[in-house]
């Protein structure tokens, strides 16, 4: 493992009390998570009410970029201010013998931190084209990039990835050593998104093809 990918992200406040075996802080692991989890969740506070709202991260190093309307309240609110963004990619449903012990597996991840506006040009660059990529592989060279005013409205901040937890539970359920002699079905349903086969705009350009080697980042699936 590199230096990099062996980089603690551990803090205090990102320290897991509970189940502490199922926690991990290095890069190597916590990167992965957020480069397949297709969309995260952004917690901040605005005049002592929290708000968690659903929006698009893509990471490049070690930094996380999200973007959103320059008018967005969101991004505002997280603008040289705390912030913690959580992703959490559901592996499977964990059914065990008693009601008490059903759980879930996954990979999730936390990260901390004080998000600030990127307004270098070329870094802004880099970001709209790390948050299409991240949508769709390859797909920042089959559109149309970004014209000036849609550059200048979208708002776009830096979150470093320096204090962050990935929590990770996989396997069978874990009951009562007595609970296992009891006649119940017990045992993991697998999930997993995948993506569907694709459905063009009625509006796309004669003799447009769907470009075939455009990829998810879910589960690294390429269209058929
Ligand atoms: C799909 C799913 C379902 C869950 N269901 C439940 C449930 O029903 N009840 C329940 O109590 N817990 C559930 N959890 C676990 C929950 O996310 C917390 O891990 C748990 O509440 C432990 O809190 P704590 O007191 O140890 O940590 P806290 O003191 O709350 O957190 C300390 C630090 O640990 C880190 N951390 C905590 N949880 C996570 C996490 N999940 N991923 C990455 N870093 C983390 C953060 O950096 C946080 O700042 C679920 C998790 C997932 C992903």
């Amino acid at each position: 493992m590199s230096i990099e990918a062996a980089r603690s992200l551990q803090s205090d406040r990102t320290t897991l009390r509970r189940k502490p075996d199922r926690g991990a802080y290095d890069a190597a692991t916590i990167h992965p998570i957020l480069d397949e989890a297709l969309l995260c969740h952004l917690g901040f506070a605005v005049d002592g009410q929290p708000y968690v709202i659903p929006t698009i991260h893509a990471r490049v190093g070690d930094r996380l970029y999200l973007h959103g309307a320059v008018a967005n309240r969101m991004l505002r609110a997280i603008t040289d201010a705390p912030c913690c963004v959580t992703v959490t990619l559901l592996d499977g449903l964990v059914l065990a013998r008693s009601a008490f012990h059903h759980s879930m597996n996954f990979r999730s991840v936390v990260v901390l931190g004080t998000a600030s506006e990127v307004t270098d040009a070329a870094e802004k660059a880099a970001a709209f084209e790390a948050i299409v990529e991240k949508v769709v592989r390859g797909r920042s060279a089959a559109c149309r990039p970004a014209n000036d005013v849609e550059i200048r409205t979208t708002k776009v901040l830096r979150l470093p990835l320096a204090e962050a937890s990935a929590k990770v539970r996989t396997g069978p359920p874990i009951d009562d050593e007595p609970d296992y002699a009891l006649p119940w079905w017990a045992g993991v349903i697998p999930l997993r998104l995948v993506p569907g086969e694709p459905q063009a705009d009625a509006r796309t350009a004669a003799g447009t093809d769907f470009p075939h080697d455009l990829a998810t980042d879910v589960g690294s699936a390429r269209f058929r």
